[in-house]
C-alpha cells in the first residue's frame, strides 16, 4: 500500500505519519529524513545532495525522485510525507510507479482552518532566557510575559506570529495547489480536517485508510 500525505505546516502531518508508521509497520518516507540518511550513509546520491545542501541550494527534483524510487516498492508499504511537492514530482512519481506496475492507493490531504491554526500556534510562547515553553491559553506564566522559573521575558516566536503564519500558509497554497489539482483531476483525494486533538485526527486517518482497503 502506498499513501501520499499532504498538508500545510502546522497540520501535524509529520506526527500523524510517524504514528501511522508505528501502528501499521508501513515505512515513513519523509524527504528530509531520506536526504539526511543518504548523506549520512555517504551514498552516491547522498554526496550529490550534500553538495547542494552545503551551498544552501534546494536539492534538484531529479535527485529527490531518484531517492524516493529506491524505497517506493518497500513490501511493508510506504507513507510519502512531504513528497511530491511539485507537479513535476507528482508526474515523475506516477511514471515510475507505472513502469513498476505499481500505483498510489490513497492520497490524503490534511486541511486546517487558517484562523484556528493562528490561534493554536500564536498561543505558543517561550522564555527568551531559559527556553521554557509556555502556552498562553492553557499554561500561561503566572505573571504576564514573565518566566515563572527565571524571570526572563516570555514571548511568541516571530515564526508563530499571525502575519508569519499567514505568509507560510500562502506559500504552501501557492506551491501545493497545483499538485492537489493534478491529483484531484485523476483520482480521489481524501480530505481530513486536521483541527482537533491529535487523537481524533489519528482516528479519522485510520478510518480513511480502512475504508480504502474495503473499496479496493
Ligand atoms: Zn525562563
Amino acid at each position: 500500500m502506498r499513501i501520499v500525505l499532504m498538508g500545510p505546516p502546522g497540520a501535524g502531518k509529520g506526527t500523524q505519519a510517524r504514528r501511522l508508521s508505528e501502528s501499521t509497520g508501513m515505512k515513513h518516507l519523509s524527504t528530509g529524513d531520506i536526504l539526511r540518511a543518504e548523506v549520512a550513509a555517504g551514498s552516491e546520491l547522498g554526496l550529490l545532495a550534500k553538495g547542494f545542501m552545503d551551498r544552501g541550494d534546494y536539492v534538484p527534483d531529479s535527485h529527490i525522485i531518484a531517492m524516493i524510487q529506491k524505497y517506493i516498492d518497500d513490501p511493508a508499504g510506504v507513507l510519502l510525507d512531504g513528497f511530491p511537492r511539485t507537479v513535476f514530482q507528482a508526474e515523475s512519481l506516477d511514471n515510475s510507479l507505472n513502469d513498476a506496475g505499481l500505483g498510489i492507493d490513497k492520497i490524503i490531504h490534511f486541511s486546517v482552518d487558517t484562523d484556528e491554526l493562528i490561534n493554536r500556534l500564536s498561543s505558543r510562547a517561550i522564555c527568551s532566557k531559559c527556553q521554557t515553553p509556555y502556552n498562553l491559553i492553557s499554561d500561561a506564566p503566572l505573571k504576564e510575559d514573565v518566566c515563572d522559573k527565571c524571570g526572563g521575558k516570555v514571548s511568541v516566536r516571530d515564526d508563530d506570529k499571525p502575519k508569519a503564519i499567514k505568509n507560510r500558509m500562502n506559500v504552501y497554497e501557492e506551491q501545493t495547489a497545483p499538485v492537489l489539482d493534478y491529483y484531484r483531476s485523476r483520482r480521489e483525494v481524501t480530505e481530513i480536517v486536521a483541527t482537533g486533538s491529535p487523537d481524533s485526527v489519528f482516528e479519522s486517518l485510520t478510518q480513511a485508510i480502512r475504508s480504502g482497503e474495503l473499496s479496493n
